[in-house]
């Protein structure tokens, strides 16, 4: 098999089966056609489960640790995948889920503003001291490459648009914190250790097995929930609050390109395409694919959020050249198919 061309970024890796010991900073030859021994970390929740569907479809293999708090073990029914159940606050459940994996996706968090602003310690141990154990396991067994979902909520207070990832940051929530802390440790274990990590800063993802129904649901789930559903769509402030909305199967597509070639990089980047679109917009959109009209009811805007968000995409675009982002409208066909589906 041939050796893989790799850019400046790109560190080299071996990946193949079946286990092998490995020795610290030990340095892997990758090859073309080679399947990827993936850790899913937070695998049974939205995009965790996405993200195991299109790598089992691409033919690597997946072993997922989730304490399903907030993701669901339907969300991988009929995929082969190896299920830890456990927190990854738990270092045996974690030692178990990390044994002989070459890459390590880590998305297990508690999701949601709001839930932070209600229990700040909760969100720090599962995000932030989370992301820190995480690494560790991933350290003692050898795992050298590893990814991790941070959040465009760390630009906070930062009025920038779009937003680069040279802009300074400053949350507005302790989410936002526990975010900052689980990117910025993963880029320091970069220098401190030689490993190979990327932290990616996701804005708004959306798609399906995203649910709505609960207290922190978010604003695309909750929409067409409410209007398949003959409710009134809650709209926070007047409307005119604007989202970068990216589509689960573009986020799973870059996260998995990266494992594919061990892509590293040194400073954060931004997971999303540079659109805006504000709620009234995406009213309006969801309408249009879903054939029906909405009653919208309008509330205060909720503490913590920002007003606008948009990222900058010059340096994601410059890793993944050949990746293209699912438009809304055809997300959001994808997305109402399967709310529909689930309603039956
Ligand atoms: P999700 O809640 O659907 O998935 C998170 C998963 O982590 C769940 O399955 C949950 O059970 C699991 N989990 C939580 N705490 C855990 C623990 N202590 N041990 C093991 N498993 C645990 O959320 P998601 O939308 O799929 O988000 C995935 C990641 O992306 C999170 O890190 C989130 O902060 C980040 N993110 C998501 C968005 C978005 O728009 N969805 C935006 C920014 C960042």
């Amino acid at each position: 098999m041939d050796s893989v061309p790799y850019g400046l970024l790109t560190m080299r890796g071996r990946i193949g089966q079946p286990p092998r010991p490995r020795q610290a900073n030990q340095h892997f030859v990758l090859h073309f056609g080679d399947s990827v021994r993936l850790l899913i970390t937070g695998g049974a929740g939205f995009i965790g489960s996405n993200l195991s569907r299109l790598a089992l479809e691409n033919g690597h293999d997946v072993t997922i640790i989730d304490d399903l708090s907030t993701g669901y073990e339907e969300n991988l029914s009929g995929l082969d995948v190896r299920l830890v159940r456990g927190s990854i606050l738990d270092p045996e459940s974690l030692m178990q889920a990390v044994d002989g994996v070459d890459s390590i996706v880590h998305l297990a968090a508690l999701g949601s503003v709001p839930r932070s602003i209600e229990n700040p310690v909760a969100s720090h141990a599962a995000n932030a001291t989370g992301t820190l154990l995480v690494l560790e396991a991933a350290r003692s067994a050898g795992v050298e490459h590893l990814i991790v979902a941070s959040s465009s909520s760390v630009y906070g207070m930062n009025p920038a648009l779009p937003k680069s990832e040279r802009e300074w940051v400053r949350p507005m929530s302790p989410y936002a914190v526990t975010k900052l802390a689980s990117e910025q440790y993963p880029l320091a274990y970069q220098q401190s250790y030689g490993m190979l990590t990327t932290a990616f800063r996701f804005f708004n993802v959306y798609g399906p097995r995203q649910r709505a129904g609960h207290a922190y649901a978010a604003v695309i789930p909750t929409f067409i929930d409410a209007l398949l559903g003959g409710e009134s769509l809650m709209v926070n402030g007047d409307g005119s609050t604007s989202r970068d909305f990216t589509y689960v199967g573009t986020v799973c597509r870059v996260l998995l390109d990266t494992c594919e070639r061990r892509l590293m990089h040194p400073e954060p980047v931004n997971l999303a395409f540079g659109t805006n679109t504000t709620l009234m917009q995406l009213v309006n959109q969801i309408e249009v694919t879903a054939g029906r009209s909405a009653v919208i009811e309008h509330r205060e805007p909720r503490p913590g959020d920002v007003k606008h968000s948009q990222a900058d995409n010059a340096v994601l675009r410059s890793l993944f050249p050949s990746i293209e982002p699912v438009p809304l409208e055809r997300g959001l066909q994808e997305t109402i198919a399967w709310f529909k589906e689930i309603k039956q």
